[in-house]
């Protein structure tokens, strides 16, 4: 990943792939093809984008990638099924919408330009409605998921569903596939695809990981952290208590009991590891099970 900007608190990278089918299009004499592209393919990204900030979640980066891109959220407020629908719905449907646009709209521009921006929008807009990981329909699987399997399960499986469709795009380029440029392209992007799925069903848990390795060595360097105290009832989302928690604080959960007696006592550790195996909807009485 290339970095090219930083704006209020999002950083935006760039896939060196994009960079070189840049380089390749441009050679061949098809690069304002591929610019014009690229701009839909910001348009869908900007999309997922504000409405993430309209939902209160926070993006940390914006990557552009071959697949139409991924905005990576900054903490859990992402994660609630409800918002990632949201947010993973209007990448595509913004796409569906300048796709329309640009077919029923005169917009001055050359018939050539209009038909290839309401097709990139069309193919953008409809290819990442496929339930599969690392496309948008893939979060709106997990989003429906997550609730009834959890966040580990849910990611597995629409990534799954994604090297699924991968590895049927290679072998359609294998055996019916018979001019040999249009077989390589298809192999090719088959293969990136397998790669972008598999590093999605990968990316969750690792964020997570890496969440907390980083609170474990906040508190190695600084030898303590504070702390802040919620008491709660046993029947309390996780997500309500997860969503304000922060990289210098440490979060100890006190469940009471009717009587007000302490029941049990939750680290902020086993609350994100109940929250990855229950998911979101998940109370601190089912992760006591
Ligand atoms: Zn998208």
């Amino acid at each position: 990943m290339i970095p090219i900007a930083k704006l209020a608190g999002t950083s935006y990278r760039i896939h060196w792939l994009v960079l070189a089918l840049v380089g390749l299009y441009t050679y061949l004499g098809q690069g304002r093809l591929l610019l014009l592209l690229m701009a839909a393919l910001f348009f869908h990204e900007m999309a997922h984008v504000i409405t993430a900030r309209a939902l209160g979640i926070k993006v940390s980066a914006v990557e552009l990638t071959p697949f139409g891109g991924q905005a990576q959220i900054a903490d859990f407020t992402g994660l609630e099924p409800e918002k990632e629908l949201f947010m993973s719905l209007a990448g595509p449907l913004s796409s569906l919408s300048l796709a329309a646009f640009f077919y029923f709209v005169p917009t001055g521009l050359d018939a050539d330009t209009s038909l290839w921006l309401m097709r990139c929008n069309l193919f953008l807009g409809l290819f990442n409605l496929l339930p599969a990981l690392p496309m948008d329909g893939g979060r709106i699987l997990r989003s429906w998921l997550s609730p009834l399997m959890g966040f580990r399960k849910s990611t597995r499986l629409a990534a799954f569903t994604g090297m699924a469709f991968a590895a049927a795009i290679i072998c359609h380029g294998f055996y019916y596939t018979s001019e040999a440029v249009y077989m390589a392209q298809e192999i090719l992007a088959g293969m990136v695809l397998f790669w972008f799925a598999v590093r999605e069903s990968r990316f969750l848990a690792y964020s997570f990981m890496r969440y907390l390795i980083h609170k474990k060595s906040e508190l190695n360097r600084l030898g303590f952290l504070e702390t802040r105290q919620v008491v709660s009832s046993w029947d309390t989302p996780l997500r309500s208590l997860l969503k304000d928690t922060r990289p210098k604080h440490y979060l100890i959960v006190v469940v009471l009991d009717d009587y007000h007696h302490v029941a049990n006592v939750y680290t902020e550790a086993e609350l994100i590891e109940c929250f990855m195996e229950i998911g979101p909807l998940a109370t601190l009485r089912q992760c006591r099970q």
